[in-house]
């Protein structure tokens, strides 16, 4: 068998038109452009990309972009002002703050001083506990992705087995509870588990947020199931290059599985996408308007 491959870049070009398509209407018919603010502390290399794609897919989108870009001395009581400041200003929908904050920041302080309607990354408690009780909320981007791409691909989730691998709090965790909503049965694994790979082969989803290179190996996978890499893993290509993958074996996982998302070009677009359009709805919710669908 081999896997049907889930375009992870075509589905986020079509999430990104109906994003556009949505602001134009607010524009056009309401006199409102969405704004997101994305607050980047320090100079992390790949933040720096992620913040700057966000940017111009933010624009692209026919939103306002704006972006704080401070020095990696930035004390947290200043960051805590510039976040208070976007809090109080109403051009602004959506707040994020890149992650991760330099070590000298209380990351959960910050998070939490943005206001949950802004919180567009949805990693505030009181979005978290809203996700968790099936309560309206800001869905975390990446785990949203993912389940956009299993509804697309599987119609219902209803009774299906699913594995997460992975527990942090802006994957694991939010993915486990988006598939609890769609009534997977769900079960996390992590580095704690045993007998990974006998648990991994009884999923009809496996969804893979590990951040080891190629962990998950065809062996693990049950045939005809459903594989979604979240991992980004950067590693060594030989002659003094490096290629991306993810956290599954690409080639062995594809020749079980009944379908997968390639590393890049699956979960990775999705991310973005997904900010984009949860900019969108606080924007609607903002102003008492509809959501989007
Ligand atoms: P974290 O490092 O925060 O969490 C990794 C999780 O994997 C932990 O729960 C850890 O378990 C578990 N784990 C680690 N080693 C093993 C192992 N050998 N067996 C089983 N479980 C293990 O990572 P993130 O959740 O932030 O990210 C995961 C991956 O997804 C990374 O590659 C990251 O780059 C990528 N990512 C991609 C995004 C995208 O847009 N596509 C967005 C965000 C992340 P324990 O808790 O026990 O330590």
């Amino acid at each position: 068998m081999t896997a049907k491959v889930i375009d992870g870049k075509a589905f986020a070009a079509t999430v990104r038109e109906k994003v556009a398509g949505h602001v134009a209407r607010l524009k056009e018919e309401h006199g409102i452009t969405p704004g997101l603010a994305v607050v980047l502390v320090g100079e992390d290399p790949a933040s720096q990309v992620y913040v700057r794609s966000k940017g111009k897919q933010t624009i692209e989108a026919g939103m306002n972009s704006y972006e704080y870009k401070l020095p990696a001395e930035t004390t947290e009581d200043e960051l805590l002002a510039v976040v208070e400041k976007l809090n109080n200003d109403p051009q602004v929908h959506g707040i994020l703050v890149q992650l991760p904050l330099p070590n000298h920041m209380n990351s959960d302080l910050v998070i939490n001083a943005i206001d949950p309607a802004k919180d567009v990354d949805g990693f505030h408690i009181s979005n978290v506990g809203l996700l968790g009780t099936g309560q309206k909320s800001m869905v975390p981007c990446t785990p949203l992705g993912c389940l956009m791409m299993l509804r697309d691909h599987h119609g219902s989730l209803s009774g299906l087995n699913a594995v997460v691998v992975g527990r942090s709090n802006i994957v694991g965790k939010p993915m486990a509870q988006l598939l609890l909503g769609d009534s997977c049965t769900v079960t996390i694994a992590h580095s704690r588990t045993k007998n990974i790979q006998d648990i991994v082969r009884s999923a009809d989803i496996v969804v893979a947020a590990v951040g080891r290179p190629e962990m998950v190996t065809g062996d693990w996978i049950k045939p005809g199931a459903t594989v979604i890499d979240v991992g980004i893993n950067r590693i060594d290509a030989g002659e003094g290059k490096t290629k991306l993958v993810g956290d599954c074996e690409y080639s062995s996982c594809a020749e079980v599985a009944g379908a997968i998302t390639p590393v890049p070009g699956g979960v990775g677009p999705m991310t973005i996408a997904c900010l984009l359009a949860n900019t969108v709805t606080a924007c609607c919710r903002a102003n008492g308007l509809p959501e989007p669908k």
